[in-house]
């Protein structure tokens, strides 16, 4: 008896069966005779695993698109640290958070890596809306709403490692925020949280040139070089946007085994620049795709960014044979869960149910000679139609399974009132 079957699911140009229990793809043959719980028919649909979106800041979607034609500096300290110091709060979090995750189900993102405040908060909607997150106090030297010194802030972070090391859906990261918010002692002192529990690490590093620069001019070390010589760098140090990697830094990236997720859209429209990924790609380093917050990107849309990054690649090395379909969906997908460990990101048997139905057929996306392409390059995530997150469906057709959207509109149209009447 399966919990789910989808049938008429087309893996690689053959109809074939999916059977799910106990959230893993237990079978994948032509027809399953077996009963099931629950049956969906994918005729004529196209099916694929479901995102890992490897970087963000879900509550910062109440602050969707604040702020233009800053640079990052410009936007952080004038436009964004000032509405965060006056608003945010637990309230502030819970709706930012119960947003950006309807928002993540309804565009086919079933696991998401996040740095901000009040995570405790975000933990008990991740677990209710039935998705996965990597979740972590921002941890930096200067005061936040959460705690006032570099030690407070460890010892934020070091309670939620403690309470959710065993948790089902959560799992605890340790989130410096960057370079140039942490200072060595600080950063030393997360080395040994993350020795005490085999924690992950996520952080910001290299966005801008400006950053990276300064921290030369500060410590007469390159940001990667830096963060490795103070003991930093491991397969579980997953770093955020990485644009102004060179040679060495790369090199190094390699040999510990370290994540880079690329964050292009942010990086486009905060003038950050354009990460040569295609060249981490080719020399051996780890690569996963993050939407950054709303607040930078305009959306959530993992579609999208993957979208930008594939076309990015080919334009600016002027080479088409950059950034292939296939791989580009494998950053979006499996590089993610991978990062963290997890079986997903592919539709196999053995591998955990998440997974997404999206149906096409619509006059904006016929005809279709290739679903793989038109996944990348044409359809938008709309038109997705079923998220499946380890064997549970939690959107489908327009209904939300275990998310009250009503009453997430409803407490987003209060923020937005609340936040206009700052700006
Ligand atoms: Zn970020």
């Amino acid at each position: 008896m399966f919990d789910l079957i989808i049938k008429n699911a087309d893996l690689d140009g053959k109809l074939t069966g999916i059977g799910i229990k106990d959230g893993i793809i237990k079978a994948i043959r032509p027809h399953i005779e077996e009963p099931s719980k629950d049956t969906i028919d994918a005729k004529d649909k196209i099916i694929t695993s479901a995102f890992a979106n490897m970087h963000t800041h879900a509550a910062m979607s109440l602050l969707k698109g604040i702020g233009q034609d800053l640079p990052l500096m410009d936007w952080l300290q004038k436009v964004i640290w000032p509405l965060e110091s006056k608003f945010v709060s637990k309230e502030f979090v819970k709706a930012g958070t119960e947003l950006a995750i309807a928002k993540m189900i309804r565009e086919g993102t079933t696991f998401f890596l996040d740095m901000y405040f009040f995570e405790e908060e975000m933990a008990s909607i991740v677990e209710q809306a039935g998705i996965r997150a990597g979740l972590g106090f921002g941890i930096l030297d200067f005061p936040t709403k959460v705690a006032s010194t570099p030690d407070e802030h460890i010892d934020r972070a070091k309670h939620f490692m403690h309470n959710f090391k065993d948790n089902k859906s959560i799992i605890p990261v340790i989130c410096p925020h960057s370079p140039y918010t942490c200072s060595k002692s600080t950063l030393k002192k997360v080395i040994n949280l993350r020795d005490e529990y085999n924690a992950y690490i996520h952080m910001h590093i290299s966005e801008t040139k400006k950053e990276v620069e300064n921290l030369y001019l500060e410590h007469g070390k390159y940001p990667i070089e830096y963060l490795n010589d103070i003991g930093l760098l491991n397969e579980r140090f997953i770093g955020a946007h990485g644009v102004h990697l060179n040679d060495e830094e790369i090199a190094i990236a390699k040999e510990k085994s370290i994540t880079i997720v690329h964050c292009p859209d942010s990086n486009l429209k905060l003038g950050s620049g354009i990460a040569p990924i295609w060249k981490y790609v080719k020399s051996g380093v780890r690569i996963a795709l993050g939407t950054d917050s709303e607040a930078s990107n305009d959306n959530l849309s993992m579609m999208e960014e993957m979208s930008i990054m594939a076309k990015l690649q080919k334009g600016y090395l002027q080479d088409p044979t950059a950034m292939p379909i296939n791989k580009a969906i494998k950053i979006a997908t499996k590089n993610g869960f991978e990062a963290f460990n997890i079986k997903a990101g592919e539709i196999k048997e053995g591998f955990d149910a998440d997974i997404i139905i999206i149906n096409p057929n619509d006059i904006t996306n016929i005809p279709i000679y290739n679903k793989k392409a038109s996944i990348l390059y044409s359809l938008n995530s709309s038109y997705i139609e079923t998220t499946i997150a380890r064997g549970k469906v939690l959107y489908h057709k327009g209904e939300f399974k275990t998310l009250d959207i009503e009453k997430i509109i409803y407490n987003t149209k209060h923020w937005q009132d609340k936040i206009s009447n700052a700006l």
